[in-house]
């Protein structure tokens, strides 16, 4: 019988990275078009691309994250494209 080797692996250690304030853009697709700011002042998030210049705005609180604002402004496009669906 031979020895079997158990070596424990560690862990993936969980650190927090940089936030991710890129995404791609749901226009024109570019990978790393779109930008996310946060106006904590005024309670305001943006969604700007570079690259299109299209932009999303909406309102903010302390917790909102870039990819909270990036995820509302896609729910809002889809709505427009099912809205956009009812022609024929
Ligand atoms: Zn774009």
């Amino acid at each position: 019988m031979g020895k079997r080797k158990s070596r424990a692996k560690p862990p993936p250690k969980k650190r927090m990275d940089k936030l991710d304030t890129v995404f791609s853009c749901p226009f024109c697709n570019h990978g790393t078009g779109v930008e996310c700011r946060l106006d904590m002042k005024n309670l305001i998030g943006e969604a700007i691309c570079r690259i299109c210049q299209e932009s999303f705005c909406t309102t903010i609180t302390a917790l909102t994250e870039p990819i909270d604002i990036y995820s509302e402004w896609i729910d809002e496009c889809e709505k427009v494209n099912n809205f956009e669906d009812h022609d024929a």
